[in-house]
């Protein structure tokens, strides 16, 4: 039987060759692949349109790309991997002496057989990235270089997913879709996120999760751009308004719901401990939820605090939309030596890693969606509750004496300003004893939402 770890596996394996980018048809076929697991809502935005500060960029496609010596034998050849071209050439089709060739290369010195990821989106430039040991064997001459790719008006392509849940109030899982070959950074992000919308949709979830799949930076600048009033309620202060009115009916599926929560997941597969980044503020209800699932689990983690640099967090964090948006990463952004180069690779990342990464999302959400604030209604001394039958309900229990406690708990601290984590925090008991014992309390009339 194939665990979900090794589903995740099998999609990371599938995506991996796939030359995505911040625009064009590497984005559109990864969202196909994806979209065979989960219905995905794609959007297209045209290049040009204004998002916030920024506009979407010309759409970039690249069909092939190599480097030729004189025999005519491709020394680097973009066939072999997406990550020999840097993101965003132009297009270049020339002859000339390795010493003018060696302008546009980009290798890794320290790890001679690793190739570079590198990008030059905003910039007009071409280059190849390949191995230190690759270039040192390459004799001076001429070479033949051409990049067959075009950079057009175009779109920008990003997806969405929702979850429907029992309120319109949403949280948002986001993880970026525009890195080439690599594996941690990128591929297995979109695959725990795939795995945990087909996760959640199987509870009905109380809160609504929107799952984004969206190129770095520019991808969420425009869905925020797109979503600013629904988001916080105002109109951004660059751009005008938001783009609304160019969605079609339909689109909008949580129309005046707010976006509450969120998590943005990335590096989500390497063997490394589990991090958790916060949100710029810190004592948001998810960086809450978080630290407590992760302490909980007694997993091996680290919580970190919010930096204006990372993934997607730094766009939902930034100080005019401010949303309780942390980030959950293993080894971190940049943190291990292979990060950005070819060695982030299908060895790097693992079924069981993701697995994990996955169980600690849906163990942290299940907290998220049981979390509520209960007002206690016989507050006047402790409500006799052997006379309605929650002793009973316990009976046999090999936990009833946790229950009961439990239960004297969320009776004492449901005053309307504690919530069910604030009881699991205070009084040491497992969040799942407690939310039970408060489902128990509601059923006989003693607490109310
Ligand atoms: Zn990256």
């Amino acid at each position: 039987m194939t665990t979900t770890g090794e589903e995740m596996y099998a999609l990371v394996e599938r995506l991996y060759p796939l030359c995505r980018s911040i625009t064009g048809d590497g984005v559109r076929a990864t969202l196909e692949i994806v979209g065979e697991y989960l219905p995905l809502q794609v959007h297209e935005v045209p290049t040009g349109t204004q998002v916030l500060d920024w506009t979407v960029p010309q759409e970039w496609n690249i069909r092939d790309a190599y480097i030729a010596d004189t025999a005519g034998n491709r020394v680097v050849d973009f066939a072999a991997s997406s990550l020999h071209v840097l993101g965003y050439s132009v297009p270049v089709s020339a002859t000339m002496p390795l010493a003018e060739l060696r302008g546009h290369l980009h290798t890794l010195p320290d790890h001679p057989t690793w190739v570079p990821y590198r990008t030059s989106y905003y910039q007009p430039e071409w280059g190849f990235c390949l191995a230190q040991e690759t270039l040192d064997a390459m004799p001076d001459g001429e070479y033949e270089v051409r990049i067959d790719s075009t950079l057009a008006d175009g779109h920008l392509t990003y997806a969405e997913h929702v979850v429907p849940g029992q309120v319109a109030d949403e949280v948002i899982v986001s993880c970026h879709v525009c890195h080439p070959s690599l594996a941690n950074d990128n591929l297995a992000g979109i695959a725990v996120a795939t795995f945990l919308a087909r996760a959640l949709a199987e509870r009905t979830p109380w809160y609504t999760y929107r799952f984004l799949f969206a190129p770095g930076t520019i991808g969420a600048i425009t869905w925020l751009a797109r979503n600013a009033e629904r988001v916080n309620g105002v109109s951004p202060a660059h751009g005008g308004p938001p783009g609304r009115a160019k969605r079609s009916a339909g689109e909008e599926p949580g129309a005046g719901a707010r976006v509450e929560h969120g998590l943005v997941l990335a590096c989500a597969g390497d063997p490394g401990h589990l991090t958790y980044k916060q949100s710029r503020r810190g004592d948001a209800e998810i960086d809450r939820v978080m630290r407590h699932v992760l302490v909980a689990s007694e997993r091996p983690h680290h919580v970190a605090e919010f930096t204006p640099y990372g993934y997607d967090e730094r766009q939902f964090c930034s100080p005019g939309f401010d949303l309780g948006v942390g980030s959950l990463s293993r080894t971190p952004y940049a943190g291990y030596p292979e990060y950005h180069t070819s060695a982030d690779n299908l060895d790097f990342v693992t079924p069981k890693a993701m697995a994990d990464t996955l169980a600690v999302c849906s163990e942290a959400f299940a907290v998220l969606d049981r979390n509520r604030r209960y007002v206690n209604l016989s507050p006047y001394g402790e409500p006799q509750l052997g006379r309605r039958g929650l002793y009973d309900s316990l009976g046999g229990r090999s936990d009833a004496k946790q229950a009961q406690t439990a239960m004297l708990w969320v009776l004492s601290l449901s005053d309307g300003e504690h919530s069910l984590l604030d009881v699991a925090e205070r009084s040491g008991l497992p969040f799942d004893t407690v939310a039970a014992a408060a489902d128990a309390l509601h059923g006989a009339g003693l607490i109310k939402a």
